[in-house]
C-alpha cells in the first residue's frame, strides 16, 4: 500500500506494534534488509524494511477529511488520521465516496440540527465537512437529477453506530423530501416514528450496545416525480428469538418489557404485572434499569409511536395484554405428574400464572396446559395423547414464547407498512440497510453464521461495485491500468448457499431426517468439504467446524444449529392460538390449510428463507446506486474520548475499507469528464482555449503545462492520481 519512498538513516516513520498497532519513530542505523528505529520513549527495535512505512511529517494536525487526501497512504497514515480527527471530535471521515463514522459516544451538539440540515441541502459533496447528511444528499440528488434509485447501506459491528447513523440518515431525507404540514399524519413522519415502535419490540441491551438492534433492517422511502416521499416500506431479517426467553446477566430481554412493567399503574394491575425481578423471563439476569433511560417515559413514547403509525388504541392495547401475557407464560414451572414421564403445573403460583397466560390470550387454562404438556401423537392406527415430562414441558412452553414474540414483530412490520402505504406510482426509491456487522465470538452459533453469510454477501456487493466499477471504468476509457488482485469470495458463498451440496442445503437435509443428530450433520460437512480451502474441521472435533471468511476464520459450534433451523409451530399450540376468543391473538396464527403431507417431517427452515430474504435484498441493491458508510466503534468501553488502535484496525479491515483504499489509490482516484475538466481548469491556461485544440488535446496540454505526470487521458474523461487534483485546484485558486 502506498508508494515505496526510500528509507534513510534519520527517516521518520511507523512500524508495527502489538498492542497499538503502530508506533512511530525515527531510523538509527539500516543493515542491509534490517532497519533500527529509536522510539520517542527511547526504546530500540528492529524491523523489516519493507514492513516499515515513512511517516509524513507535514500531515495536518488536524487529520484530513479524505482518506486520498494523505500524501502518504498507508494503514498507519489512515489510523493517525482518523484518531487525531476523534480527538477534536470530527467523527466522520471520508474515502473516496465511501464515509467513515466513528462513533462518538456522546451527543455532539449542534451536529445534527435544523441548521446543519439546510447548510447540507444542495452543496456540493465534499465541500463541506463530511457528514451523513452529505451521503444523504448526494443520494437524494442522483435521485432526482438521474431518476435512478439509490441505496445507502450502512455497516458495522454492533454498537457502532449503525441505527444512529440510519436514523440520521431518514431524518435528513425526511427534511428533504417532506411536504408543508398537510392535516394529519404525514408519510414521513410516520417512517421516523416506526423506529421507536421497532426498537422498542427488537431492541435490547446487550453487552456490546445498551440499545442493540437484534433484528436487520432495509427501509426504502418511496418518492413521486416531484422528490417528495410519496410511500415507504420495511423490510426485517431474521429477529433474535432465543432473547425472549434466554438472557444472561447483564443483558435485557427486549425493550417492550421492561416498558410495560412501567406502566401506569391501572395497566400494570389491568395485568397482574409488577416488579420486573418476579418474572423469570426477566430475572435469569441482574440487569433490569438503564442508565439514563426512563421505561416508564419510554412506554408512552412508544404508545405515542404507535398512535403516529397507525396502530389503534384497540390494537396497542391487544399487542400489550400479548406481551403480559408472554411474562406470565414464562412463570409457568412444571413438576412431574402422576404418571410416568408427565407434568403438572409445580404449585400455586405456576397455577396461577397458567391462568392468568390463558385470561390474556383468551383461550381456555386447559388447552393450554395441554398444549404444553402434552403432545398428540397420530399413527396410522390412532390417535394418542403423549404426555411430557417436566423438561419438555419447559422447551415447549419456551417454544410457545418465542413463537408468539416472532409473530408479534412481524405483525408490527406488516402494520406499519399497511399504514405508512406504498407508492405504486413511485418513480424511484432510497433505501437504507442497517444490518448486523461480521461477527466472530468465543463460541459463534447458528445466529453468526446467517450474520456473517449476510456479511460475505454484502461484501461480494461491495467489491463488485468498488472494484469491478473501477476497473469497467478504466477498461471502457481504455487506458492503461495494471489489474490489482483482490480477494474474491465468490467460494464461500458458493460453500454456503450452493444448492445442492452447499452448508445450509446439507443443514436442511439434516433437518429432514428424523434421526439426524447435529454429529451426523457435521459428518456430513467433514465428507464434502474435506479438501475445500474455506472450510477447515478443527482437529479433535466432532461438532465443530471452522469457515475462512473474507474477514478471517470464524469457528462456529454445530451443536444447536438443527433446531435453531427449523421454524416449527407445534401443532397443538397453532390449535390452541388461532381458536382464541381474542381476534387479535387468532389473527396472529391464522389457521392454515390443513397439508397432506406427514406433520412429522414439515418443517420450514429458517436458513433458507433467510437465503431468499438476502437474494431479494441483493437484487433490490443491484438496482441501486449504492453509497456505503462503514461505522466504527472506537473501544468497548462504550464511552468517549478512547481510541483503540487495534480494535479500529481490524474493523477497517473487515469493512473492506483498507482494500477500497488501495485499490483506489493504485489507479486514478480522480476523473473528470474533458468538459468538466476544461470548464474547471481553462483558467490555468487561456492561451490552450484560444488554440482551438479538441477537447482531449486541450486536457492533455493544460495538464502538461502544469508539469504533472502519471495522468491519463481516456476516451472521455481525464484521470488523475490521488492528490493531482488538489494540486490543480490549489493552482486554479492562486489564479482566481
Ligand atoms: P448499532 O446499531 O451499530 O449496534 P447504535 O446505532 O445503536 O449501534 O449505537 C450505539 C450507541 O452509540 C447509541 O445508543 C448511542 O448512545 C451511541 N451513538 C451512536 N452513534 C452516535 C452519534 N452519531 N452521536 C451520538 N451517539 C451515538
Ligand atoms: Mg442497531
Amino acid at each position: 500500500m502506498g508508494t515505496p519512498v526510500n528509507i534513510i538513516v534519520g527517516s521518520n516513520v511507523w512500524i508495527e506494534d502489538a498492542s497499538l498497532a503502530w508506533i512511530d519513530g525515527k531510523v538509527s542505523k539500516i543493515n542491509g534488509k534490517e532497519a533500527e528505529i529509536e522510539t520517542p520513549s527511547g526504546k530500540k527495535v528492529t524491523a523489516d524494511l519493507s514492513a516499515v512505512y515513512p511517516k509524513d511529517m507535514e500531515a495536518p494536525a488536524g487529520g484530513v477529511d479524505d482518506m486520498t487526501k494523505l500524501s502518504y497512504l498507508h494503514e498507519p497514515g489512515v489510523l493517525q488520521n482518523l484518531s487525531s480527527r476523534y480527538e477534536l471530535n470530527e467523527i466522520y471521515t471520508y474515502t473516496g465516496n465511501i464515509l467513515i463514522a466513528i462513533n462518538p459516544f456522546q451527543r455532539l451538539p449542534h451536529i445534527y440540527d435544523a441548521h446543519m440540515m439546510e447548510q447540507y441541502k444542495g452543496a456540493p459533496f465534499g465541500e463541506l465537512s463530511p457528514h451523513v447528511f452529505a451521503v444523504a444528499d448526494v443520494a437524494y440528488r442522483a435521485m432526482i437529477n438521474e431518476g435512478k434509485s439509490n441505496s445507502i447501506l450502512v455497516s458495522g459491528e454492533s454498537g457502532a453506530g449503525k441505527t444512529e447513523t440510519t436514523k440520521m440518515l431518514m431524518r435528513y431525507l425526511a427534511y428533504l423530501g417532506g411536504r408543508v404540514a398537510t392535516e394529519g399524519r404525514t408519510v414521513e413522519q410516520q417512517v421516523l416514528e416506526s423506529n421507536p415502535v421497532l426498537e422498542a419490540f427488537g431492541n435490547a441491551k446487550t453487552v456490546r450496545n445498551n440499545n442493540s438492534s437484534r433484528f436487520g433492517k432495509f427501509v426504502e422511502i418511496q418518492f413521486d416525480k416531484h422528490g417528495r416521499i410519496s410511500g415507504a416500506a420495511i423490510r426485517t431479517y431474521l429477529l433474535e428469538r432465543s432473547r425472549v426467553c434466554q438472557i444472561s446477566d447483564p443483558e435485557r430481554n427486549y425493550h417492550c418489557f421492561y416498558l410495560l412493567c412501567a406502566a401506569p399503574q391501572e395497566e400494570v394491575e389491568k395485568y397482574k404485572l409488577g416488579n420486573p425481578k418476579s418474572f423469570h423471563y426477566l430475572n435469569q439476569s441482574n440487569c433490569y434499569e438503564l442508565v439514563g433511560v426512563s421505561d416508564a417515559r419510554d412506554y408512552l413514547a412508544t404508545r405515542r409511536a404507535m398512535d403516529i403509525v397507525g396502530i389503534s388504541e384497540k390494537e396497542q392495547d391487544a399487542i400489550f395484554r400479548v406481551v403480559a401475557a408472554i411474562l406470565h407464560l414464562g412463570n409457568i414451572e412444571f413438576a412431574k405428574g402422576e404418571e410416568v414421564d408427565s407434568s403438572v403445573p409445580k404449585n400455586d403460583s405456576a397455577k396461577f400464572h397458567l391462568k392468568m397466560t390463558a385470561e390474556l390470550l383468551m383461550c381456555d387454562p386447559q388447552v393450554l396446559e395441554d398444549a404444553l404438556c402434552k403432545r398428540v401423537m397420530i399413527t396410522p392406527e390412532e390417535v394418542i395423547k403423549r404426555s411430557l415430562d417436566p423438561l419438555n414441558a419447559t422447551v415447549s412452553r419456551d417454544g410457545l414464547a418465542k413463537t408468539i414474540y416472532s409473530r408479534l414483530f412481524d405483525w408490527l412490520v406488516d402494520k406499519i407498512n399497511f399504514s405508512i402505504g406504498q407508492d405504486p406510482n413511485s418513480k424511484s426509491l432510497i433505501g437504507v440497510l442497517d444490518i448486523y456487522g461480521f461477527e466472530s465470538f468465543k463460541t459463534n452459533s447458528f445466529e453468526q453464521f446467517c450474520i456473517n453469510f449476510t456479511n460475505e454477501k454484502l461484501q461480494q456487493h461491495f467489491n463488485q461495485h468498488v472494484f469491478k466499477m473501477e476497473q469497467e471504468e478504466y477498461t471502457k476509457e481504455e487506458i492503461d491500468w495494471s489489474y490489482i488482485e483482490f480477494v474474491d469470495n465468490q467460494d464461500v458463498l458458493d460453500l454456503i448457499e450452493k444448492k445442492p451440496g452447499g452448508i445450509i442445503a446439507l443443514l436442511d437435509e439434516a433437518c429432514m431426517f428424523p434421526k439426524s443428530t447435529h454429529e451426523t450433520f457435521c459428518q456430513k460437512l467433514y465428507q464434502t468439504f474435506k479438501v475445500h480451502k474455506r472450510f477447515i474441521k478443527p482437529k479433535l472435533s466432532r461438532t465443530n467446524f471452522t469457515l475462512a471468511h473474507y474477514a478471517g476464520e470464524v469457528l462456529y459450534a454445530a451443536d444447536q444449529f438443527l433446531d435453531k433451523n427449523k421454524d416449527y409451530v407445534v401443532p397443538e399450540h397453532q390449535d390452541l392460538l388461532c381458536t382464541s376468543k381474542c381476534t387479535f391473538v387468532a389473527g396472529l396464527f391464522p389457521q392454515i390449510a390443513e397439508e397432506s403431507s406427514n406433520k412429522s417431517t414439515k418443517f420450514s427452515s429458517i436458513g433458507s428463507r433467510f437465503k431468499l430474504q438476502l437474494q431479494q435484498l441483493m437484487e433490490t441493491l443491484n438496482s441501486t446506486e449504492p453509497h456505503y458508510i462503514r461505522c466504527v466503534k472506537p473501544n468497548n468501553l462504550l464511552k468517549p474520548g478512547y481510541f483503540e488502535n487495534v480494535n479500529v484496525m481490524q474493523q477497517l479491515r473487515c469493512g473492506g475499507v483498507l482494500e477500497a483504499i488501495r485499490i483506489s489509490c493504485a489507479g486514478y482516484p480522480t476523473r473528470r469528464t474533458f468538459y468538466e475538466f476544461l470548464n474547471r481548469f481553462n483558467l490555468l491556461a487561456p492561451e490552450v482555449l484560444e488554440g482551438n485544440y479538441d477537447e482531449k488535446v486541450a486536457c492533455k496540454r493544460i495538464l502538461e503545462k502544469k508539469g504533472l505526470a502519471g495522468f491519463q487521458i481516456g476516451k472521455t474523461k481525464v484521470f488523475l492520481r490521488a492528490g493531482q487534483m488538489a494540486e490543480l485546484d490549489a493552482r486554479r485558486a492562486e489564479v482566481l
